[in-house]
């Protein structure tokens, strides 16, 4: 198998996606008796052969438990581990790898946030900001958050074409703003926010700011001290990476004044009856035993996307959208759900007289792999009057030829009911 630098050097026009798809199995395969065509990238990516031989190696060479051990292995598996944080903290540009928490992922970073820096300095009377498109891991938090501590929640509005209404963020914004938490690029709609500036009207009222990074890692270049976030969340498995693993990045005075998430081992200094004292950042907020083996893999996925680079996968992705959407519109029944000028490769949409689940299964039939329902954004598709949509979410080893047989079978599944 080629080095991925050699292929990229083999081909004069971007890509070269037949070797790129070579490095990933499990796309190599029939599923209802076609090819299958993996277009659920937004809910998960497919790993690289280089992530799963190094979940392998790390098992078969150095498992041991990291931070503690006087032996080798457990020297080794620790260096392997910060090898990652140090990855992690390039990759989004913090300044510090005091700043890089590993966490379960997206979710789990957002409760630590809500959880720690929430329930300290999030008061009565005090106000939190989301938006109408965010997750659920993005909403529930912080309506627990809000009831216990008696803080009101306010929701910026989404327009038909699927953006924020940034006058009414503008307006929402107030004295008693402590947070706001929105999502970088809709997992539903694709819609990429304008982050960098929401970041910096949050900033001039005084509010921290929290980026849920899920779905615009994998796609655009992310960079935590030129947007000036407060927190920064995302998930290894939206990333070629694996499951189970992910990551919160926080200003380090925020991260040092914060109170620890979960008490238990690693997180303390020392503990006697009298008083426990806690261990620096980012050690302090990472208790207990972590996922050691797929944060060590983590960084066979970041070296993955590295080698290709973010802005030939963006490229790539754009390209396969565009194409997508060109062919798709001429279906009679398609309707688009989420048109904004500025997307990440999702492409959301009903066809008329049809249950997306019931469009899915058809699909599934013929070995294309999407999402359906409401893709855990119902408040977003209430605000749509829709119970949920299909979603083709594409990545840099999907092909045009793949989108032509999503085309030519949403023609037939189409024609049935229009
Ligand atoms: N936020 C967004 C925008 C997402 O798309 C997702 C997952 O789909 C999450 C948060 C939650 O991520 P995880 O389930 O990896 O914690």
């Amino acid at each position: 198998m080629h080095d991925l630098e050699e292929i990229i050097d083999q081909t004069s026009k971007g890509l070269n996606v037949a070797e790129i798809r070579s490095k990933f199995p499990v796309l190599d395969q029939e599923v209802n008796g076609k090819p299958l065509a993996y277009f659920d990238n937004a809910a998960t990516t497919q790993k690289p052969q280089e992530v799963l031989d190094a979940l392998n190696e790390y098992y078969e060479n150095h498992n041991s438990n990291i931070h503690r051990g006087a032996h080798t292995l457990a020297g080794r598996a620790t260096d392997l581990f910060e090898k990652t944080r140090s990855s992690v903290r390039a990759f989004i540009n913090a300044p510090s790898v005091e700043e890089v928490i590993f966490t379960k992922g997206t979710t789990d970073g957002i409760n630590l946030v809500a959880s720690t820096f929430g329930k300290t300095y999030i008061g009565a009377g005090d106000e939190v900001i989301i938006s109408t498109m965010e997750h659920h891991s993005n909403i529930v938090p912080w309506q627990m958050l809000c009831e216990t501590n008696k803080a009101v929640l306010k929701i910026i509005p989404v327009s038909d074409t699927g953006e924020l209404d940034l006058q009414a963020y503008e307006e929402l914004l107030s004295e008693r703003t402590k947070l706001v938490a929105v999502v970088h690029a809709s997992n539903a709609l694709g819609t990429i926010n304008p982050i960098k500036k929401m970041i910096q009207l949050a900033h001039d009222r005084g509010a921290r700011f929290l980026v849920d990074g899920a779905q615009s890692l994998a796609h655009l270049d992310v960079d935590v001290q030129d947007l000036d976030c407060d927190f920064l969340t995302f998930s290894a498995h939206k990333l070629y990476g694996p499951t189970g693993v992910g990551v919160l990045y926080g200003k380090r005075e925020l991260l040092e004044a914060m109170p620890p998430y979960q008490g238990g081992g690693e997180m303390i200094r020392e503990v006697t009856f009298a008083k426990t004292t806690y261990n620096d950042i980012p050690y302090k907020f990472e208790a207990g035993t972590p996922n050691i083996a797929d944060v060590v893999a983590f960084d066979a996925a970041l070296a993955f996307i590295r080698s290709i680079g973010k802005k030939r996968i963006q490229e790539q992705e754009n390209q396969l959208l565009a194409h997508a959407v060109e062919l798709c519109s001429q279906i009679n029944g398609f309707i688009p759900v989420g048109t904004a000028r500025e997307k990440v490769s999702v492409m959301s949409f009903t066809i008329r007289n049809m249950h997306p689940f019931d469009v899915g299964m058809m699909l599934d039939a013929a070995g294309i792999a999407v999402r359906t329902g409401h893709h855990c954004t119902q408040p977003l598709m209430d605000r749509f009057g829709l119970e949920g949509t299909v979603r083709a979410s594409f990545a840099v080893y999907n092909t045009n030829e793949e989108i032509d047989r999503l085309y030519e079978s949403l023609v037939r599944i189409a024609k049935r009911k229009n």
